[in-house]
């Protein structure tokens, strides 16, 4: 029986629950059945969402002076992803059950069964032939579906999306949904060199759609066919590329902690089989329920990138360098590659508290998310303590002025305990309270109103002329206690 602790741990059922219950995250195509792997981001979701990616850009690129930022296109040329290896090499290593026909990408199958079964495999998975895989897993696994044990080969599963541009679907008209956001960025590196008088070192950041025909979707937004990506691509000096490495990793580790993720809730992986370009590669991988999982990749990837977009395109792609002697190298390039959506899923999960308030011994829980207040969907709600003697009025005055500087939410529906507790639960750090002192001229709280923390529930009262600034300095101090 799970005890008085885990009863009320978080669990990707009750995010998955929270989110659609309070309209974070829905099935996309519900009402007809669903779509695998694919989801909709409610009202409060869109927000969340982008106030992470809000927040990823101003750091990258606000704060660092040397990251410009880039929307390339969806689309781009068939040539990029054979020069970027896309065509031949972007795939994942496949196994059906020969009995039911269930599919399963053969490394994460192993992976599950040695967790779940204590075992070990004779070296890293992701360093694994193929038919090592298929031989452990002839040796060792019954099929998670049926129980049976019949297996095909394992092969591999390339994982761009096809379409056509123009009526005619012919070779030539043969495009791409771009698996990742980066591409773009080489593409572009001369153009931005000249547009914007950019010296190496620098780095673009950009954020968008990718799209990967993932062999199994898993985890509710974990892992899905659309996704976004939040990436920066740092053109540095041939032979400086190790130390611009180290930076990187510092430096993103660093974003995590600022947005409030506890440091032992990251972990490092190092990835033991590079790919042939690479000269290293870090994943921060996040403790999620479902244990630790990538939700960011720092690559080290030599020149390989803009090299091939030279020789595919034969344009020149070198840099020369003013700086040293009109030295002319193509340069190396650091990624950083975040998952916004696993990072929306990340930030859910360590801000989701079950907490018992209750006084004197009496059991009494809240759910509460404790989101950096940057981040959170609403951040401040404004409630009338009743709706009649121009409580309601004054409420949606304040909630007016309110709307110029933050997210607002205005709700006079239930008693004012039950109304914190739904802004607890989907994180609303501030809440706004108007009671008759507020209207009372002759009272000492006239035109004050009371501002209640969500994290340690305290009250204050604030002169309402006082209330914007004060939201605002709450925002820059906050720590999560
Ligand atoms: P994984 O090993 O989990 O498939 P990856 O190593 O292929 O991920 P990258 O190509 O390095 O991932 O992509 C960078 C980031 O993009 C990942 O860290 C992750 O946050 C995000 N990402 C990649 N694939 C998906 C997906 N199918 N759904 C959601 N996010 C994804």
């Amino acid at each position: 029986m799970a005890n008085e602790k885990d009863a009320h741990a978080c669990t990707l059922d009750k995010i998955i629950s929270l989110c659609k219950r309070r309209g974070f995250v829905y099935q996309a195509s519900e009402i007809y059945g669903g779509m695998a792997g694919a989801w909709d981001y409610g009202p409060l979701g869109v927000e969340f969402k982008r106030n992470i990616q809000n927040e990823w850009w101003h750091y990258m690129t606000q704060l660092h002076d040397d990251v410009v930022g880039l929307d390339s296109a969806i689309f781009q040329h068939h040539t990029t992803w054979e020069a970027s290896g896309h065509v031949g090499h972007f795939s994942d290593p496949m196994v059906d059950c020969c009995e039911c026909k269930a599919r399963f990408r053969a490394d994460t199958l192993i992976e599950d069964y040695c967790e779940n079964h204590n075992a070990k495999t004779d070296k890293p998975v992701d360093t694994m032939s193929h038919e090592e895989m298929k031989a452990f897993i002839d040796a060792n696994i019954n099929c998670p579906t049926c129980g049976k044990h019949s297996w095909t080969d394992v092969r591999e599963f390339n994982l761009m999306f096809k379409t056509y541009q123009g009526p005619v679907a012919t070779e030539s008209s043969l495009v791409y949904l771009r698996p990742e956001t980066c591409q773009g960025i080489f593409t572009d590196f001369k153009s931005i060199v000249q547009s914007n008088r950019m010296k190496v070192p620098f780095g673009v950041a950009q954020v968008g759609k990718s799209f990967r025909n993932e062999i199994i979707f898993k985890n509710f937004i974990f892992r899905t066919c659309e996704f976004e990506q939040m990436e920066m691509e740092y053109f540095c000096k041939p032979g400086t590329e190790d130390e611009t490495f180290d930076r990187w990793r510092k430096d993103r580790w660093q974003f995590y902690l600022k947005y409030g993720i506890k440091e032992e809730n990251l972990k490092w992986h190092h990835h033991d089989k590079l790919a042939h370009y690479a000269k290293d590669a870090y994943d921060i991988t996040y403790n999620f329920p479902i244990g630790f999982e990538e939700i960011e990749g720092i690559h080290s990837r030599t020149d390989f990138d803009l090299s091939q977009h030279m020789k595919y395109s034969k344009k020149d792609m070198s840099y020369i360098d003013q700086d040293d002697g009109n030295k002319k190298y193509i340069p190396y390039v650091i990624e950083t590659s975040a998952g916004l959506n696993r990072n929306f899923l990340m930030f859910l999960c360590e801000a989701y508290e079950e907490q018992n308030v209750g006084t004197d011994g009496a059991e009494d829980y809240r759910t509460v998310l404790h989101l950096d207040p940057r981040l959170a969907p609403i951040t401040v709600a404004v409630l009338p303590l009743m709706k009649k003697d121009g409580m309601a009025e004054k409420a949606k005055e304040i909630q007016q002025e309110l709307k110029e500087d933050f997210v607002t939410d205005y709700d006079q529906s239930g008693t004012v305990g039950k109304r914190y507790r739904r802004q607890d639960e989907v994180g609303t750090p501030f809440c706004v309270t108007i009671d008759p002192g507020t209207l009372d001229s002759s009272s000492p709280e006239y035109n004050t109103v009371t501002l209640r923390f969500r994290d340690s529930m305290e009250q204050v009262r604030v002169p309402i002329a006082e209330l914007t600034a004060r939201i605002h300095q709450e925002i820059k101090n906050y720590t999560r206690k």
